[in-house]
C-alpha cells in the first residue's frame, strides 16, 4: 500500500442499490483523486454483487473486506421491513468493523458510510479519521432526512393522513403521499430508525450527495443557507454527482447486445424496477399487455410476482434465475419474440441504457437508475415503488420535466394496460413527449459539465477531500511519538 496516498475506508450497507453507488464513489476517488480505497461489505455477496466486487477483468481498484456475517434473527420481528433489517444489521456489524480496522496494516485516513451506517461514525474517532456520510440520492431527500426530527415534533398523526404538504424549509414541500417508506407508519420501528439517521448526519464532518448544482439549485441553496435547515444539519453538504459506473461486462448477454445493435436508433423501451422491485401477478399482466399494445420494441427485466410487497427481491437481487418465466400472459413470449427481449431477474442495465437503440426507460425511479437514464439522455416513465422513489418521481415529472408517470400511482393499486400503452407511446413517439426527450438531453450535458475538471461536482469533491485532511496533522504527531 502506498503510504503517501490518502486512504478511504468506505462502508456499504447490504443491497445492490447501496453497493453500486459506494463502488462508484470508490472508483472516483481512486481514478481521479489518487486515493487508496478499501471497501467494507456486509453479508455474503450474491452472484451479481460478486461480479461487481471482484470483476474478472480490468485492474483491481480496491481492497475489499467482507465483514463477518451478523446474526440478527433474535433482534427482528418476523415482519420487520427492509429499512429496519438494514438498520439492525449495520448496528450489529460495528464490532466487526472495529476489528477490521485494527487489523489493517495502514490505518485509513477517511471513513465514509452510507445513510444506514451513521451509527458506525463514532468508530472514526477511535482511529482519528475524518468521517463522511454518502447519501447517493437527492439534496431534497437529504433535507427531508435531516428535517424529519422537526416534523416529528410538529406534525400530529400519520404523515400520509395530512391534508397539506409537509413544509421543508427552503425546499419544495412534500406531498403526504410522496413521503419516504420509513415515514409511512410512525408506529413502525423503521420510523425512529430513520429519524435517528437524520440526527446522526451531524456526527460526520460532511455529507456527500449524488446530485449536482444545476440539477437541484433550490434544495442545495436551502441546505447551505436556510437557518431552519442549518439548525438540524450543521455539517457541510458536497454535491459530487452524478457518479456513474461504466457499462458493465455483458457476460452471457451477448445475444441481447446483438439484438440491440439491429434495432433503429432510440426505438427500444427498457423496463426495469431496480434491484429489489417486484410487482403483483395482475400488474405484471397489465405491463405485458401495455408493452404489446404499444407496439414498441422492448427489453424487460422480469421477476416472479409477489403479492402485497414492492421490494420483494431486496435480499435476493442478482440471484441467478431458474428457467423461463411462466408468469407472463399466455402466448406473450411467442407473440412478441420479434419485438422484444425478456430477461429474468437481472440485466446489464448500464450497457442497455447506454445503447443508442434505447429511447425510453420505464423505471421504479431508484436514484442510481434515474442517474443512469439521465446521463444517457433517456427519458423516463416514472413508476415509483419504495424508499424515496415517490419523491424522485415527483421531481422528475414536475421539476425536471424528463418523465411522465401514471396518474394515480401509488394510490391506485394496479395501473391498467391502456395507460401503460399511452405512457410508452408518449415517451417513445408521441409529439407531446418531444419536450421530455429534449429536456433529458439537456440534463445529460449539464451532468457532463458538472463532472468535468472545472465543473461544480468535481470541485465539490476536491473541496471535501481538502476538508478531510484536517485530522492528518494529529495523526502524524501521534505516529511520531
Ligand atoms: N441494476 C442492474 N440490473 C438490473 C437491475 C438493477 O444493473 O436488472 C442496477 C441498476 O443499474 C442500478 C442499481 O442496480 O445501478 C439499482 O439501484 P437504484 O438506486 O436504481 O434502485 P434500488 O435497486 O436501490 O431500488
Amino acid at each position: 500500500m502506498d503510504s503517501s496516498k490518502l486512504h478511504a475506508l468506505i462502508l456499504s450497507s447490504p443491497g445492490m442499490g447501496h453497493l453500486i453507488p459506494i463502488l462508484q464513489l470508490g472508483e472516483s476517488l481512486v481514478n481521479h483523486h489518487n486515493f487508496e480505497v478499501t471497501i467494507l461489505v456486509l453479508t455474503t455477496p450474491s452472484s451479481a454483487e460478486s461480479q461487481l466486487l471482484y470483476p474478472p477483468t480490468g485492474p483491481k481498484l480496491f481492497n475489499i473486506i467482507e465483514l463477518p456475517p451478523v446474526d440478527v434473527s433474535g433482534l427482528l420481528d418476523p415482519d420487520a421491513k427492509v429499512v429496519t433489517q438494514l438498520a439492525v444489521m449495520m448496528r450489529e456489524a460495528r464490532p466487526g468493523i472495529q476489528s477490521a480496522i485494527s487489523a489493517m496494516k495502514q490505518e485509513p485516513t477517511v471513513f465514509i458510510v452510507d445513510l444506514f451506517g451513521t451509527e458506525a461514525l463514532e468508530i472514526a474517532n477511535e482511529f482519528d479519521m475524518s468521517k463522511y456520510v454518502y447519501i447517493p440520492s437527492t439534496a431534497w431527500f437529504a433535507a427531508l432526512t435531516a428535517y424529519c426530527q422537526v416534523l416529528d415534533k410538529e406534525v400530529k398523526g400519520q404523515y400520509v393522513d395530512q391534508k397539506e404538504p409537509l413544509r421543508l424549509p427552503g425546499c419544495k414541500a412534500l406531498r403526504p403521499e410522496d413521503v419516504v417508506d420509513p415515514m409511512l407508519d410512525r408506529n413502525d420501528q423503521m420510523y425512529p430508525e430513520y429519524v435517528r439517521m437524520g440526527i446522526q448526519l451531524n456526527f460526520s464532518d460532511g455529507v456527500l450527495l449524488n446530485t449536482w448544482e444545476d440539477l437541484e439549485p433550490t434544495s442545495l441553496k436551502a441546505l447551505r443557507e436556510n437557518e431552519d435547515l442549518l439548525s438540524v444539519l450543521k455539517v457541510p453538504v458536497y454535491p459530487i454527482g452524478p457518479l456513474r459506473r461504466p457499462p458493465e461486462a455483458a457476460g452471457s448477454r451477448i445475444e441481447l447486445l446483438e439484438w440491440l445493435d439491429m434495432q433503429p436508433s432510440e426505438s427500444v423501451i427498457y423496463v426495469s424496477f431496480g434491484s429489489a422491485g417486484t410487482l403483483s401477478a395482475e400488474q405484471i399482466t397489465e405491463v405485458a399487455w401495455g408493452l404489446e399494445l404499444s407496439q414498441q420494441r422492448f427489453v424487460w427485466v422480469v421477476r416472479p410476482p409477489i403479492e402485497g410487497t414492492v421490494d420483494g427481491s431486496y435480499f435476493t437481487a442478482g440471484n441467478v434465475p431458474d428457467g423461463t418465466p411462466d408468469y407472463l400472459p399466455d402466448g406473450f413470449l411467442t407473440r412478441t419474440h420479434k419485438m422484444g427481449i425478456v430477461i429474468p431477474m437481472w440485466a446489464p442495465q448500464v450497457v442497455i441504457l447506454s445503447h443508442p437503440s434505447v429511447g425510453g426507460f420505464l423505471s421504479h425511479c431508484g436514484w442510481n437508475s434515474t442517474l443512469e437514464s439521465i446521463t444517457n439522455g433517456v427519458p423516463m416513465i416514472a413508476w415509483p415503488l419504495y424508499a424515496e422513489q415517490k419523491m424522485n418521481a415527483t421531481m422528475l415529472t414536475e421539476e425536471l420535466g424528463v418523465a411522465v408517470r401514471p396518474k394515480e400511482l401509488p394510490a391506485k393499486k394496479v395501473v391498467g394496460r391502456e395507460e401503460i400503452e399511452k405512457m410508452i407511446r408518449t415517451v417513445m413517439e408521441y409529439k407531446e413527449g418531444e419536450a421530455i426527450r429534449e429536456r433529458v438531453k439537456e440534463l445529460k450535458h449539464s451532468a457532463e459539465k458538472a463532472l468535468s475538471k472545472d465543473g461544480s461536482s468535481y470541485g465539490s469533491l476536491c473541496e471535501a477531500i481538502e476538508d478531510s485532511k484536517i485530522r492528518l496533522p494529529s495523526r502524524k504527531a501521534k505516529s511520531s511519538q
